[in-house]
């Protein structure tokens, strides 16, 4: 029972903590499937314990926050390290400039505690359809950087989710650094949850545009729980770029948001619920970016 197998003890595995680049590198490239590194470790922990994870090798990244961690403006986009923990985007300055909704995001997420040790590449590699950091990176267009022994490569934010908890890394690769534009784009993100805090979101939208000539430049808006992967509302993206920057234009891109939406019932909510609540929060989220974007 699994009351039972929490009280069992975690399996042995192998510990390692590398204390540079090459050498974590050159341990991802000697094992294969049977290691999984850990940062914050709020995850994995659990996935231990629920034995969903039962690694032989574990590779901590805690000895590598100068390499992977630190939040930095270069060459025109905004370098969020894969071990910034979700306190420190919270925090960080440059976060609040040029990705307002990542650190609306980060400042939800679980408790005090979680938020200063759980990281932005432990959010995105565990894969979770409601994991919050997603949404308001997809709407941001922001790229990931993969790096292994073989190299490096970039992956927009959506391709990192396959399926739930199912990311599309390749064996011996890690998150080292999530790029978003720095450019003139207003974001923000909201959610729905069965209380305030400390719990996982039913439904997360983030949205970010730019107003022109009384008019919507390009603009995304993208949804977390509510498909097997947070995903990018086309539709409703595609309505807003181009439309009318008038409070009326957000009941048509909220409508077409909840049609994007592809929810299924769960222990936090029926899909018909979320599907509401998908055009409730978009309705609003547009509102509020527009009452920001022309305010006088
Ligand atoms: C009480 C509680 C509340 C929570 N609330 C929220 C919430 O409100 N919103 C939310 O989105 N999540 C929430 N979570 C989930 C979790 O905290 C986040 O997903 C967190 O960001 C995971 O980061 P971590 O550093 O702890 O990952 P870890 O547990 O260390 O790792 C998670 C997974 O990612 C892999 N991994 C870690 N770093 C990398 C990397 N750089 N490259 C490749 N793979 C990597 C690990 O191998 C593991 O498979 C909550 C968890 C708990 C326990």
């Amino acid at each position: 029972m699994k009351s039972f197998q929490y009280l069992a003890p975690i399996p042995p595995f192998e510990y390692l903590a590398p204390g540079t680049l090459p050498e974590l590198l050159d341990i991802l490239s000697s094992h294969g499937k049977e290691l999984q590194v850990v940062a914050g470790g709020t995850d994995l922990m659990i996935a231990l314990k629920e034995r969903t994870a039962a690694p032989k090798v574990v590779v901590d990244l805690g000895r590598l926050r100068k390499e992977l961690g630190g939040i930095a403006v270069r060459g025109g986009a905004l370098r969020v390290g894969a071990l910034a923990t979700f306190a420190q985007i919270e925090s960080s300055p440059f976060v609040a400039r040029y990705a307002e909704a990542l650190r609306q995001a980060a400042a939800n997420v679980g408790t005090l505690q979680i938020r200063s040790i759980a990281t932005l590449g432990g959010n995105l590699a565990t894969a979770s359809p409601a994991a919050d950091a997603a949404p308001p990176l997809i709407a941001l267009g922001a790229t990931v950087m993969l790096q292994s022994s073989a190299g490096e490569r970039t992956l927009p934010v959506q391709d990192v989710f396959v399926g739930p908890k199912r990311n599309g890394l390749r064996s011996g690769e890690i998150i080292s650094y999530v790029e978003i534009p720095a450019n003139g784009v207003r974001s923000a993100w909201t959610r729905g949850a069965v209380r305030k805090e400390n719990v996982l979101s039913t439904v997360s939208v983030a949205l970010a545009t730019t107003v022109q000539d009384g008019k919507f430049g390009t603009s995304r808006v993208a949804l977390g729980a509510v498909a097997p992967t947070p995903i990018l509302a086309e539709k409703a993206s595609g309505a807003m770029t181009g439309s009318e920057a008038i409070p009326e234009s957000a009941e048509r891109v909220a409508t077409l948001a909840a049609e994007d939406s592809k929810p299924i019932s769960d222990i936090r909510a029926s899909a018909h619920y979320r599907k509401h609540l998908v055009h409730v929060l978009t309705r609003r989220l547009v509102l509020r970016v527009l009452s920001e974007l022309t305010a006088p």
